[in-house]
This record gives C-alpha cells, structure tokens and sequence, in this order.
C-alpha cells in the first residue's frame, strides 16, 4: 500500500473501540498513520461482543424487506414476536420508525442490496488480510443452513436469495429435503421439513475476534484509550481536532472517525448526519448440547441464530426498538426460546449462560453511513444493523484510503452520511 497523499493526517483518533473502529484503526496503519482508539467502557463493550459471530456475505440482505412492518404491526400484539416495537412518545423513535416505513418498498429495499454489494463481495476478503497481517483469531469457514417448518417458507428465503444474487451479492446455495436438513443439523427436530444451505460462509466468536483486533492495533503502535468516554469534539487552536472525555482527558489528532456503534444517532446530527439511526437491540445466551454442531443454523421463520461456541451453542435473536441503555429484558430471552425450541433436539434452552443484550446500529434506509461528514476532517463509520460484524473490516479498508488519501472509493457512494 502506497503512503499518505497530500494534506493527509498524521494521527487520527477513532472513537468507539468495535468492530468497526479497530478495523479503521488497523487499516489505517497501513498508511502509516498514527492511531488513537478511545472507547467509553471496554474493547468490545457494545454491539461487537454478544453477536452471532457470522461473517455471512450471502445473508447480509438488509432489514428494510418489504413485509418487514406487517410483521411490526402483528408484534404489537404477539409478544414472542422476533420484531418488537414498545407503545411510545418518543419522537424521534416515532420518526426512525415513519422514516423506516418509507423505506421499506421493494424498490427502496433493493437498492439498499445493490448498495450494499461492493461490502459483501470483498468482507472475507478483508478478513483475510487481517489474518495475514497478524489478527490471530479462529475464523471457521462453514455453510450455513436455514431450518423451516414450512416448504412454503423455505421457497420465499430461495425466491429471497435469487433476488440478492441477482443484485449482484456473492450467492451459492441450494435447496435441502427435511431429511437431507436434518442430516445436515444432527440437531434438528423432527418438526423440520425443509431446509437451504448457504456455502462459503464464516463465523467467529466475536469478542474474542474484537479483542485480537485491538492487539493488534497496539502490537503494530496505536494506542487503545478505555474508559475514555468522549463528551465534546473540538476544533483544536492549531488545526485537527481536540476531544475531552467524561472525567476531563483530553485527545488530539488531525482527523476522527466516529464508529459509536448505536450511540451515533445521538451524537452525529451537528455534522450534517441527518439519517435515522436508532438501537435494534438483540439478545444471546449460550446453552450446551447433546451433540455437536458442525455450523451455524438459521431459523428464519423464527428470526433466530444459532452459532457453535466451543462446547455449546450461541442463540440469538429478536428485534426490539428501545433505548440503548433500557433494562435487559428476560421476556425477549423467553420469546427466543419459545420459538428456537421446536426446531431443535438435544439442546435445552433452559440451561442459560451468558444472557446479553446488545444494540444493532440501524438506519431508517438500510444502508450504513460511512465517510465525511460536514465537520472537513471527521469522519463517521457505522449503521450497519444487522451485519456491522461481516461490513466491519472491509467498511474499515475503504474509510482508512479515503481517510489517508483524501481519495474516495466509489464504493462509498451510497453510505455517505449527509445524504
Ligand atoms: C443479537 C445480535 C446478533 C448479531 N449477529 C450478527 C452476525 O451474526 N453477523 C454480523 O455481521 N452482525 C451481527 N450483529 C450486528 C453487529 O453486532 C453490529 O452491527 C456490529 O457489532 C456493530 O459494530 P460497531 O463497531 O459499529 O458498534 P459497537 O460494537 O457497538 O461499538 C461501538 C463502540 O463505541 C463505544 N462508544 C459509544 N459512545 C462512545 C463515546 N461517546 N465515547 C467513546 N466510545 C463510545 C461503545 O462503547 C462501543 O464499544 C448482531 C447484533 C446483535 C445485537
């Protein structure tokens, strides 16, 4: 990689130390850059930790499907619905969710899987050049496979994925008999009829995955600030940028990127961020099971995922549209156990360890906001609800050129921030 370009910055802070903001850090040390990651609680301490682990290309289909709102309308009343919407007055969740509903046609909901495209086709490649250069976490390659009930709903994910294929998203899947399914997923119930098999997928253990990042960042000589929660970024007297944290430190650098996860639709609307962005928080236990699982399984009629972690399994789902720091909910935990139980034998999902709860950054228009704001010199990277963990790297590798170079990547176009 060639060195920086003219005017670029020397240092840059990255505020928000997940998956996110480590990898703009990491490959913005590829431009010789220096490096500040500051960070309100711990590494990992948000969305990044508790996920399901998939680096999923071929699933990372965006929220805003067209149906999306029935299912909204029918959780009002289900409460083990996947998708919860609390009664509120919370206007700017009242308009997140008016924004959402504008956006959620099917030719809105398709050009949020085109835009999305040039982050799918290279996600496992940037994984890969983490590896290579020195990320030392497992990254287990295996197919994926969506269990159903119904054939009938087994057709609509196969309609689904030929329209994302078609839109150009890097696709290999195939159609599986109950029996062939259930072969497949020695777990599976004998309530399974009908199952699909996405190939070439990866999953890792998340916080694990995070945490090696964050080594690496400070391995290769960028600094990782904990417990540095950032409440005022200022222009700083000679140039770039001075940020005070809560217990009044101060950083410098000549650039930021701000990669707060949930926590930026609250901070970025002074920067001419005007996309909805709100918390889709989403809930994960481990369990353990009689027998091994040989990779993550999909429900999708139940919008439940299942990872295998060292001796048991990662369950997580649910959708629920409240504020970041709102209780944890043991009644969203039941509604995933309630719905995951019939689909699987051999695990008992009263065996709880691990309970979390986690807020997916998600934008009213699917399409996560990654570049310049209209601060010169700050940029934000984020809003990639339900897969910031598949985007996270390579989000990283196009922000960090545009960053060090001044050059943006075409890539980019669609996620501008102040669009
Ligand atoms: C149940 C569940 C399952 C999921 N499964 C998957 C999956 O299988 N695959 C996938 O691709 N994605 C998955 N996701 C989505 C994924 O977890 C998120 O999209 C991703 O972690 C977002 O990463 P991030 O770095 O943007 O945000 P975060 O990981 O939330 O990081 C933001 C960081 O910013 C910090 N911060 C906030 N405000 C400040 C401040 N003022 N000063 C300093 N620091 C601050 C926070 O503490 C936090 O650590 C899942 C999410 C959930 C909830």
């Amino acid at each position: 990689m060639s060195g920086k370009g003219a005017g670029a910055p020397r240092t840059v802070i990255v505020v928000g130390a997940g998956i996110v903001g480590l990898s703009t850090a990491w490959f913005l040390q590829k431009y010789g850059v220096g490096v500040t990651v500051v960070e309100r609680d711990t590494v990992a301490s948000g969305s990044s930790w508790g996920n399901a682990g998939w680096i999923s290309p071929g699933l990372a289909i965006p929220l805003n499907e067209p149906g999306v709102l029935g299912n909204g309308l029918k959780a009002l009343f289900d409460p083990r619905a996947p998708l919860s919407v609390p009664p509120t007055t919370d206007t700017g969740l009242l308009h997140f969710l008016a924004s959402f509903a504008l956006n959620s046609g099917q030719r809105t909901w398709e050009r949020a899987l085109r835009g999305n495209v040039p982050l799918s086709s290279a996600c496992l490649d940037a994984f890969e050049e983490l590896a290579e250069g020195g990320v030392s976490a497992k990254v287990e390659s295996s197919p994926i496979t969506a269990l159903f009930t119904s054939r009938k709903h087994a057709a609509r994910l196969l309609m689904e994925l030929d329209t994302a294929r078609d839109a150009g998203l890097p696709l290999t899947y195939s159609a599986l008999e109950g029996e062939a399914a259930r072969a497949g997923v020695p777990l599976a119930s004998k309530q399974v009829r009908a199952g699909v098999r996405i190939d070439g997928q990866r999953y890792v253990n998340p916080g694990v995955y995070t945490h090696a990042l964050a080594d690496s960042v400070r391995e290769r000589g960028g600094s990782v600030v904990e417990e540095f929660r950032v409440t005022k970024v200022e222009a700083a007297r000679d140039g770039g940028f001075r940020l005070h944290s809560a217990h009044g430190e101060t950083e410098t650098g000549d650039a930021v990127v701000v990669a707060t996860g949930a926590w930026l639709g609250r901070q970025s609307r002074p920067w001419g961020v005007n996309v909805p962005l709100r918390a889709g928080r989403g809930y994960s236990f481990m369990v353990p099971t009689e027998r091994i699982v040989p990779g993550p399984v999909y429900l999708p009629e139940v919008r439940v995922a299942c990872t295998p972690h060292g001796e048991g399994l990662r369950v997580a789902g649910t959708m629920e549209f409240r504020a970041i720091d709102a209780p944890f909910r043991a009644e969203r935990v039941r509604a995933i156990t309630e719905s995951a139980a019939p689909y699987l034998d051999g695990v008992d999902l009263n065996k709880r360890t691990d309970e979390w709860v986690g807020s997916r950054p998600v934008t009213s228009d699917g399409l996560p906001l990654i570049g310049r704001t209209d601060v010169p010199g700050l940029y934000v990277a984020g809003g990639h609800g339900m897969w910031g963990l598949t985007h996270g790297p390579v989000t990283g590798r196009l922000l960090a050129r545009t960053v060090a170079t001044g050059a943006p990547s075409p890539a980019l176009r669609p996620f501008d921030p102040t669009r």
